[in-house]
């Protein structure tokens, strides 16, 4: 396409877009651009072929934890209707399934470089345009850079000594390939996360031994898998329209509706009445937000669906020092989590449990794990399932240069911000997907939110004739006091994890969310459209 310079001197570009990531919000911004926009798009993935998160996290066990209902694209109404599945929840194998199918039926991969990493990217402003440069050697220009780098995508593997001198193989279950055979081996997972739960409980029946290495003891309740009826799909599909138009509207956007009930206002029967109901049907997030409204913002609520959990260890672990090792102390305020079947996992003959806390990893040897007190853990494999450096780990990878060759990496060496979660001032016609505080929710209805809105003001920009868009610093900053102040009012910053950078050595911790939900978050998007892009400079 041809594009105006400064001095109006027309600068061609390779490309009207270039979008790097293939996953739920790379796939969704390329048709939207192309097939609606008619925009010329090329997409770089550094992975062999579509699915984001779902292509690498192919560890066993990995389970999305969003009911299959609404873990998929709302967009496509005859693919709602087409896509079946049959259990509550949906696999690795199914989301990737079903993205390959997405891909397919919209004809996207045509226009997706796989095997691609995107190393570089930097503003020409005297020609407003993006010059990115990939591991293949190649450099393109384009006007608008979008990133769906995904946020839960750049693999975190501790520094931990000697770590290249073990004889066994050793996973990060981000990167997992494909074939990995675990019988008759001795089998070590560092990380008790979303992924570690897991993995754990998947391997422990498949292993000889299975030693687990947890720094962090976790808080989880059952997820509730299992067949749903060919009926139960049938009205889901019914129901499809009222559905999404609920979810968008939600606060954390899994398809059920939030309690307004708090929790001390029951009685303390009613309260384990409630909490025993949401045991048994499962779901983390719904154990967290639909039994009370104020589990996650008031502590003395919160203790209360703490200790019930807390009982339940009790009851499943029959070893006793093992429960005492897997009863977490501190708030319930990560994000939630859900199993299938882990704490019973330990009552298993094969399974041990180390705590690294009392006893730290002091080295990696070729043999294994060494702790503090001299043991060393022997093993054939080491898992590490130890998580993400999240949200803006995979920007501070690339050279990623705005105005006055600023890096991203320079940028947000105190935590990253952005105006809205997808743009980021002196960044001029860059969007981000998933970017810095943006919607903690289950994530494909906030990346659809996302991208649709990213969408409508390329056009927006198009069909005005503007050639530059630039979110400003007043308008970043006053959306980061606006996240920083969300934050405070819940128990989420009280508690160290990734949601704010607390999990990595040497990472600034803080807030990278829009903790306020879908619903105000899109309302805030509609806001700034209707009223003329405040916050952005557009020339
Ligand atoms: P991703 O799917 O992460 O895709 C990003 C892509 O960008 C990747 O393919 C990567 O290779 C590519 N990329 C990154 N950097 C570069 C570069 N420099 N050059 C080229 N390519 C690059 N969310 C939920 O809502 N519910 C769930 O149940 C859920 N389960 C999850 C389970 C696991 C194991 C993990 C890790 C995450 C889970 N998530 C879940 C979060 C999940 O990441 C999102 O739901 C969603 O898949 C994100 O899609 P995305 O397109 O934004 O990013
Ligand atoms: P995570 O929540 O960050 O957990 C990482 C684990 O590794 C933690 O237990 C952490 O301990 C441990 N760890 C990290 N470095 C360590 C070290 N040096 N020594 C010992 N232990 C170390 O990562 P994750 O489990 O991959 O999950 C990340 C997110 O991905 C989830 O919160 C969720 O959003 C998503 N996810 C979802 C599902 C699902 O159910 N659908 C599955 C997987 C992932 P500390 O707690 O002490 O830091």
């Amino acid at each position: 396409m041809t594009l105006l310079t400064q001095d109006s001197h027309p600068a061609k570009t390779d490309y009207d877009a270039v979008v790097v990531g293939a996953g739920f919000g790379g796939l969704y911004m390329l048709h939207k651009l192309r097939n609606e926009l008619g925009m010329n798009v090329r997409v770089f993935d550094k992975a062999g072929d579509v699915g984001g998160t779902w292509y690498w996290n192919r560890y066993p066990g990995a389970l999305s934890d969003t009911e299959s209902f609404v873990y998929c694209y709302s967009f496509d109404k005859a693919l709602l209707q087409e896509w079946d599945w049959d259990t509550r929840y949906v696999t690795q194998p199914q989301i990737l399934s079903y993205l390959n199918h997405v891909a397919d039926r919209l004809d996207l991969r045509c226009d997706i470089e796989f095997n691609t990493g995107v190393t570089g990217a930097r503003f020409d402003e005297k020609r407003n345009l993006w010059e990115i440069q990939t591991d293949t050697d190649k450099t393109v220009t384009a006007r608008y850079l979008i990133t769906a780098l995904g946020l839960l995508s750049a693999t975190n593997v501790p520094n931990i000594k000697g770590i290249e001198s073990f004889q066994g193989k050793q996973y990060h279950t981000g990167a997992w390939p494909e074939g990995v055979d675990f019988k008759g081996k001795r089998v070590g997972v560092i990380g008790t996360g979303s992924t570690g739960l897991q993995v754990i409980t998947a391997i422990a029946p498949q292993a000889s031994h299975l030693t687990v290495f947890q720094r962090s003891p976790q808080y989880s309740v059952p997820v509730g898998n299992g067949p749903v009826s060919p009926d139960y799909v049938t009205s889901v599909k019914q129901n499809y329209d009222q559905i999404w138009k609920d979810v968008r509207s939600s606060v954390v956007a899994f398809g059920f509706k939030e309690s307004s009930v708090p929790a001390m206002s029951v009685s303390e029967e009613e309260r384990r009445a409630v909490y025993q109901k949401a045991w048994e049907r499962g779901g983390g997030f719904r154990f967290m937000f639909e039994t009370f409204c104020d589990i996650a913002t008031d502590e003395v609520a919160n203790e209360t669906a703490a200790a019930f959990i807390r009982g339940k260890i009790a009851e499943i672990v029959k070893d006793p020092e093992t429960a005492r090792k897997l009863t977490p102390t501190d708030l319930y305020a990560k994000r939630p989590l859900c199993d299938s079947g882990y704490y019973a996992i330990y009552n298993r003959d094969n399974v041990a449990l180390v705590d690294v806390k009392a006893t730290p990893i002091t080295e990696i040897t070729p043999k294994g794990i060494k702790t503090s007190d001299g043991v060393e853990h022997e093993l054939d494999v080491l898992i590490f399932a130890t998580g993400f450096d999240a949200v803006d780990g995979n920007y501070t990878r690339i050279d990623l240069r705005g105005r006055n060759g600023k890096t991203i990496k320079d940028k947000w060496k105190g935590g990253p911000t952005s105006y809205l979660g997808v743009a980021s001032a002196d960044y001029p016609n860059l969007f981000m997907i998933l970017g810095p505080n943006g919607p903690f929710t289950n994530l494909p209805p906030s990346i659809e939110t996302q991208v649709e809105w990213i969408s409508d003001l390329i056009k927006h920009m198009n069909d005005t004739g503007r050639q530059v868009v630039e979110a400003s610093h007043e308008g970043e900053d006053g959306w980061t006091a606006t996240c920083n102040e969300i934050a405070g009012y819940t128990l989420f910053p009280k508690a160290d994890s990734w949601i704010f950078g607390a999990n990595i050595p040497g990472k600034a911790k803080t807030v990278m969310f829009y903790l306020a939900g879908l619903g105000a978050y899109t309302q805030k998007l509609n806001e700034v459209t209707s009223t003329g892009y405040p916050g952005f400079e557009i020339r």
